[in-house]
């Protein structure tokens, strides 16, 4: 069976992993892309387990100097590049006062959230653009409700995210000539490792009311968006976003 190639970038644990598992699930060929190899590989074995394939690259996308290795790892095992999922991305280092974050910080978090995946995403279009198959093809990427909601003890965090809302509509507009969907995914509050130093924090806050749907959003939840947007061509939807948090970001009054 020759399956689609999708690679989903932070695809070692949480939402990435999710994502993974869920498209392997439609009869996607999956690169997994992540710096964590031990968890990489367990996400890889839970693919090969259940009748999948899949090809684990270890990365920093911070480097971009390896982005032209990565993808021809990823393309020499599977092919044409299908869908892109962008969901590598690291939370603030400390959480602290917006007056207090030092640049290596803020450097750090661009480098992953912002310009590790611009660079990424920009190579790969590149390659969707030279490949001669017209069957369609698709750019997720998993920014946050920070994009336009704002916490100010993770003020690089939420730069980072609304950097990646205006990067998706920039490639929505550059590639949709070549029929080519670009979406964006704002997940709420998700259970996954980068919320457990916050757990019981955000347990209390949603039990008190602060998300409309009163519970955790799971990564499954987030793998699912992706799912609706990759299963089908939905070129036409181009620019799109989607929630995935529960109604958290609807204005109440
Ligand atoms: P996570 O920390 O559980 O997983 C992130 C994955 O990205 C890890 O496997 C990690 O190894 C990988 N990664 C980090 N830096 C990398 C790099 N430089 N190169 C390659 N891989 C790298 O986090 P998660 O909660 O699953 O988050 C996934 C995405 O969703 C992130 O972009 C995050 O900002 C976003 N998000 C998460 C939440 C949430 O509540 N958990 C909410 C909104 C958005």
């Amino acid at each position: 069976m020759n399956r689609p190639l999708s690679i989903v970038t932070g695809a070692s644990r949480g939402i990435g992993a999710a994502i993974a598992l869920e498209l392997s699930k439609i009869g996607m060929k999956i690169a997994l892309l992540d710096s964590d190899k031990i968890n990489g590989l367990k996400t890889y074995g839970e693919i090969i387990d259940s009748g999948g394939e899949a090809i684990f690259v270890e990365c920093d996308i911070s480097k971009v100097e390896d982005h032209k290795r990565i993808i021809q790892e990823a393309m020499h095992w599977g092919g044409d590049i299908r869908f892109l999922i962008n969901g590598a991305g690291i939370s603030s280092p400390v959480r602290d006062d917006l007056l207090k974050i030092q640049p290596d910080a803020f450097d750090s978090v661009m480098g992953v959230n912002l310009r590790g995946t611009f660079f990424l995403t920009q190579a790969v279009s590149i390659q969707m653009i030279n490949s001669s198959s017209r069957e369609n093809r698709a750019i997720v990427t998993i920014s946050s409700v920070n994009t336009d909601q704002a916490t100010v003890d993770r003020g690089e965090y939420c730069i980072s995210k609304t950097g990646l809302s205006m990067m998706t509509k920039l490639f929505a507009l550059r590639l949709a000539a070549h029929n080519i969907g670009v979406f964006e995914i704002r997940p709420g509050i998700i259970r996954t490792p980068m919320t457990e130093k916050v757990a019981s924090k955000y347990d209390k806050r949603i039990a008190e009311g602060l998300v409309p749907v009163s519970r955790w959003g799971y990564p499954a939840d987030v793998a699912k968006a992706v799912k609706v947007l990759v299963a089908e061509d939905t070129s036409f939807l181009t620019g799109t976003v989607i929630n995935v948090d529960g109604g958290l970001s609807i204005p109440t009054l």
